[in-house]
């Protein structure tokens, strides 16, 4: 989970890419799709955090950070407002193992998303609880379709389980929900 803060406002959501790039200095980076606004705060303000969800995450985390837009509403109500760090930015204390705080230091425009190269500032450990993998949200976290989603005729989102009910799914389809493109769906 990715968060940010701009002008007072917090705000978060789901990447799947994040990786180390150096060890001295310590640097990562992180790719954002576009349609967050996330990746406009970061592109503003140059920090972000990530904290590293773990198996026990439960739907509702995905749901609430990754399937809705935090643009006009607060992702975090709700949330004890004491889970920040150094850098002011808000993290997951629960159902997250770990907790990495970045400066960036350089970003690259590839079409739909940002890649943030950025330098870290802060880490550490939560719990051992091991990391979702998109195999184990796949296979443990996200709800199986529903009967009357299954009686629909369409597409369906292999990500959200959004259905585009229609014949021919548009090739630059995004999906409303969670923004993944037409390679996510398959044919109900
Ligand atoms: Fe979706």
């Amino acid at each position: 989970m990715l968060t940010a803060r701009e002008d007072g406002k917090d705000n978060g959501c789901i990447i799947n890419t994040a990786m180390q790039i150096t060890s001295a200095p310590l640097r990562i980076s992180i790719t954002v799709n576009k349609a967050n606004h996330t990746c406009s705060m970061i592109q503003n303000t140059g920090e972000f955090n990530i904290s590293i969800l773990s198996e026990s995450a439960p739907f509702s985390i995905f749901e609430r950070f990754g399937f809705s837009s935090g643009r006009d509403t607060d992702k975090f109500a709700g949330y004890n407002d004491e889970f920040r760090t150094a850098n002011g930015l808000r993290y997951l204390a629960e159902h997250a193992n770990s907790v990495i705080s970045a400066k960036v230091t350089n970003t690259h425009d590839y079409d739909t998303h940002t890649i943030f190269i950025a330098d870290v500032t802060q880490a550490f450990v939560l719990s051992k609880e091991p990391s979702v993998t998109y195999q184990y949200y796949f296979d443990n976290i996200k709800p199986k379709p529903k009967m009357a989603e299954k009686q629909k005729k369409g597409y369906i989102c292999k990500i959200c389980g959004y259905v585009y009910e229609g014949d021919e799914l548009p090739e630059d389809y995004i999906c409303p929900i969670c923004k993944h493109g037409a390679i996510d769906f398959e044919k109900l």
